[in-house]
């Protein structure tokens, strides 16, 4: 080991504290340190080449170092690098905000920038709450959200009050405010003990009471749409969502959408809305509208919402509510270059083609011995790991057998990250299909030597 590595590692240690990390755990391990990338690969400070498989958190899409990305990205630069969005503007954050009104689900025209996800959906949780406080006939009872459990949207104070993985979320629980919880639509480990043959989307009568019940104080209802990221990749049955929207409608209460993980291609369609051709009220985006190159999301809104918002200044109808970099110039900049990428010919029919790759990839694992479930949506997969297929049985947390499994394939040369015992693959929307193949290889490969020692 080289005296600059070792002092790297020894700062690393000392000074830098990771997110999601137990650091005590982190000491005892030899980190990698990524110094550069290319395509679909990263690359350490040992010259040690990693298929990148979450897309650097589930957030690069057309890979690393794209040169139309890199271009826009520099010419930008040589204009401005930052200035505020607060009563001034520019360019590429206008040209944006228009192309994300166009393509985004029917109704959304209006585009309020921050720069993470946890910050769009807390802006959403405050436009809904302010909207039914000020709108023309006001609906001041109007206060609480309805969530769904196992959902994830950003570990800020608001979104961990609408958020609902007990791990992340229990130590804080005597800070956040009151929700309504509904059981998630989990057809492996369905919350209402039924299985896919005896359910006729049960899971979503709950729901239903709970509007019945508390229409009158609930301002929205706040999901993952299609997809429920971090709870394990849970992918919704169809139909699921359409009823949802129905649901809100009825019942007068926003839909809040968030895309911040499914948005952008993910799921196959640019939004996940649009398999089911559903237009939310409010929609949240981040991790891909930068194609993974800068912190940006965004929160669009209806006419209908935004207008509840005008006013003279001293009726104090104001959206108080911004960052110091919403809408950065260099961020809006390089998303504006990422849409403009999906618009060649083939994108979506080459995307299909990569999902039906990796399925196919997949389908060598379905009868795996400690493989309880496998769900894809698009380039989203979730491979749940289990001890004991006859009886459900999941492994000991102790064993961390999701996070052995992706050490292991580490040593093989793919960079993944479990949920617990479910292992995540979102590989960049342009990863080749010869490198889907392999890194499904390298998973299965990876599974069979932590799962069964002795065979492998
Ligand atoms: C990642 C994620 C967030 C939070 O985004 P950050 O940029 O990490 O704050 C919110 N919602 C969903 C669905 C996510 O997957």
């Amino acid at each position: 080991m080289n005296a600059s590595r070792k002092q790297l590692l020894q700062w690393d240690r000392d000074h830098l504290w990771h997110p999601f990390t137990q650091m005590s755990t982190y000491a005892s391990e030899e980190p990698l340190i990524i110094t550069h990338a290319h395509g679909c690969y990263l690359v350490d400070d040992q010259g040690n080449e990693y298929l990148d498989g979450t897309s650097s958190l589930w957030c690069n899409i057309h890979g690393h170092r794209h040169q139309a990305l890199d271009q826009a990205l520099c010419d930008q630069l040589d204009q401005v690098a930052h200035s505020t969005l607060l009563g001034l503007s520019h360019e590429p954050a206008i040209r944006l905000a228009r192309k994300l009104t166009e393509i985004a689900p029917e109704g959304l025209s209006h585009v309020f920038f921050s720069d993470s996800g946890a910050t769009a959906v807390e802006v959403a949780l405050k436009m809904a709450f302010q909207y039914w406080q000020q709108r023309s006939d006001p609906r001041p009872d109007k206060t609480k959200f309805v969530t769904l459990n196992g959902a994830y949207h950003g570990d800020t104070i608001g979104a961990v009050s609408v958020g609902g993985v007990d791990r992340f979320h229990n130590m804080f629980s005597p800070l956040l405010f009151d929700v309504h919880q509904a059981p998630q639509p989990h057809c492996y480990r369905c919350p209402l003990g039924l299985t896919r043959e005896h359910c006729k989307m049960d899971c979503f009568l709950e729901l239903d009471r709970i509007l019945e019940q508390h229409h009158d104080e609930i301002a929205a209802i706040i999901l993952e749409p299609i997809v429920q990221g971090a709870s394990g990749m849970i992918v919704a049955p169809d139909g699921y969502l359409s009823q949802v929207r129905s649901l809100a409608t009825q019942y007068d209460t926003l839909l809040i959408a968030d895309e911040v993980a499914v948005g952008f291609g993910r799921t196959g369609t640019m939004f996940a809305c649009q398999h089911e051709n559903v237009s939310p009220d409010l929609l949240c985006l981040g991790k891909g509208i930068t194609a993974g190159y800068l912190p940006l999301a965004a929160t669009l809104a209806t006419d209908e919402l935004f207008s509840a918002f005008l006013g003279t200044p001293s009726e104090s109808k104001t959206f108080y509510h911004g960052h110091t970099y919403s809408g950065n110039p260099l961020a809006t900049a390089v998303a504006l270059e990422n849409l403009k990428l999906f618009e060649q010919k083939t994108f979506f029919s080459d995307l299909k083609e990569k999902a039906a790759v990796l399925k196919t990839s997949l389908k060598p694992l379905k009868s795996h011995p400690h493989i309880g479930d496998i769900r894809q949506k698009g380039l989203i997969v979730g491979i749940e790991l289990i001890h004991c297929v006859e009886t459900n049985q999941a492994y000991c947390v102790s064993e961390q057998m999701g996070v052995k499994v992706c050490q292991q394939a580490r040593e093989h040369g793919l960079i993944i990250r479990p949920l617990g015992d479910v292992l995540v693959l979102m590989p960049p929307l342009s990863m080749e299909n010869e490198q889907i193949q392999h890194m499904c290889q390298i998973v299965h490969r990876s599974i069979d030597s932590i799962t069964s020692p002795t065979n492998a």
